[in-house]
């Protein structure tokens, strides 16, 4: 048996019912094939894929917190500390009812790949909670902030893991967690990141995986002879990642013609106005159907069906394998060309084949949302630093960041005669850099 399978039958056996753990893994270490069986034996015989797949630390805690009526709620909490091999822990935190062990290794596990694609000194990590901030009160989500930092604060800092945003945690939450950081160790400093402007946050952060994501699309469009300028986009989800790609596309061109959340979806053909989600989902905190009661052009369908919608483009940004293999097929037959990914792991596998097999463009969310985490590599800059960059400042540098990503995954994807494998170019990119330095660092 290949190295690889034996490996991730190991991966399976010691890791039972972590499915999407295991979902991660084999997408990664598949495209891995063509680098490993070059060295089999040097890489069997240091474990390298044993060692990458192994968290170097998980820590699993109690929440315990009161809510409005008296009641005292428990909820459980994650930490995982992937890899420190290019630098500090870093990676969002989630809280949604469906988090669970094997969710916060999948995404830990991805991280480790797409911090490394930055190019910017950041080992991965992920965490979070199966807490469900929707309908809570501001209390509600404060108490159970600070009995969540009460416990994490003592696993993290601002050089040994420094988490964000994610599913659920937006400024508000960051708000309270660095509130407490700060009241236990009595420290200012760059802990987390995605902070408010008036305490440590950088400029751009908030737009950063959405613009991120739509300056890769075009530079993927770009040199495959289109742009996105005139084009029709489809966008799953209305939270932070799909509101700022959804601006950023519309200021490059394009017209974005839906929204969603996990309740149903809009479609819009005059296109999105995006002044009406934001006041709907940033302000109100709430539904996406209220778009369609407020704007006659707009129609709401329950449920799911958002890639139904005609479009040239899609950007998935709610949530992992929201997108299957039907859904793939109906994007070709509706003329769909190009999917990136905004979400992490949104497609499927077999959606993912499809794509790939049917000659359309496909930028996988390690590196199509890294620019989050690469904002947040540069918020850590300027707490380091002191200092706070202006917006264009940063903008320009993420846009940079993004360029150079599709580089590094083409010129990959190149390098193994697997040319618009962008799915293959990103793994073997992200890896290579991380191999190197834990060869490097000896048996750890
Ligand atoms: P938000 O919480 O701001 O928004 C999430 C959106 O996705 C909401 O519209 C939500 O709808 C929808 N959604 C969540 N879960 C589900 C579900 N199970 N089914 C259908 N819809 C769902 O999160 P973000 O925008 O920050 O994150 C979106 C994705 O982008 C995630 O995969 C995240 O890991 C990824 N990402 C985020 C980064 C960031 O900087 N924020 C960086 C890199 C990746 P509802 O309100 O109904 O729950």
């Amino acid at each position: 048996m290949s190295y690889v399978d034996e490996v991730m039958e190991r991966v399976i056996a010691k890791n039972p019912s972590e499915k999407e753990f295991h979902q991660a893994v084999k997408e990664v270490l598949d495209s891995l094939r063509i680098v490993i069986e070059k060295n089999e034996e040097k890489f069997r015989k240091n474990a390298v894929l044993e060692r990458i797949t192994e968290p170097e630390r998980v820590v699993s805690f109690r929440v315990p917190w009161v809510d409005d009526n008296g009641q005292v709620q428990v909820n459980r909490g994650f930490r995982v500390q992937f890899s420190s091999a290019i630098g500090p822990y870093k990676g969002g935190l989630r809280f949604h009812p469906s988090v669970n062990q094997g969710i916060i290794k999948f995404l830990g596990f991805e991280q480790i790949f797409k911090n490394s694609l930055t190019g910017l000194p950041i080992g991965g990590g992920k965490g979070g909670s199966d807490f469900d901030p929707k309908g809570k009160s501001d209390r509600e989500v404060m108490a159970f902030c600070q009995s969540f930092m009460t416990e994490l604060y003592k696993y993290i800092g601002k050089d040994t893991d420094v988490p964000a945003g994610d599913i659920g945690v937006g400024g508000r939450e960051i708000g309270f967690l660095y509130g407490q950081y700060k009241r236990i160790t009595g420290l200012y400093e760059g802990v987390l990141t995605g902070k408010g402007l008036t305490y440590g946050g950088s400029l751009t952060r908030t737009e950063a995986t959405g613009y991120g994501l739509v300056y890769i699309t075009e530079e993927m469009l770009k040199a495959n002879g289109k742009e996105l300028a005139g084009k029709t986009v489809v966008i799953s989800g209305s939270g932070n990642v799909a509101i700022y790609a959804a601006q950023k596309a519309m200021q490059l061109g394009a017209k974005v013609v839906s929204m969603s959340d996990s309740n149903g979806y809009v479609y819009d053909p005059e296109g999105i106005d995006l002044d009406l989600v934001k006041e709907i989902k940033e302000v109100r905190r709430g539904r996406i159907k209220e778009y369609a009661e407020a704007k006659a052009s707009a129609q709401y369908t329950e449920g799911k069906g958002v890639w139904t919608i005609p479009c040239d483009v899609a950007l998935p940004c709610a949530t992992q394998n929201e997108l299957d293999l039907e859904d793939a097929k109906t994007l070709k037959a509706n003329g769909c060309f190009a999917v990136a990914e905004g979400a992490n792991m949104p497609s499927t596998r077999e959606a993912t084949d499809f794509f790939l097999e049917n000659d359309m463009l496909f930028m996988p969310g390690k590196a199509a949302n890294a620019g989050g985490v690469a904002t947040s590599a540069l918020e850590m800059s300027q707490n380091s630093q002191r200092m706070s960059w202006t917006f264009e400042e940063v903008d320009s540098k993420l846009h940079q960041i993004m360029i150079d990503i599709f580089k590094k995954v083409d010129e990959a994807s190149k390098k193994y005669d697997l040319e618009k494998n962008y799915v293959a170019g990103a793994n073997i990119a992200g890896f290579e850099k991380v191999v190197d330095a834990m060869n490097a660092q000896g048996i750890v």
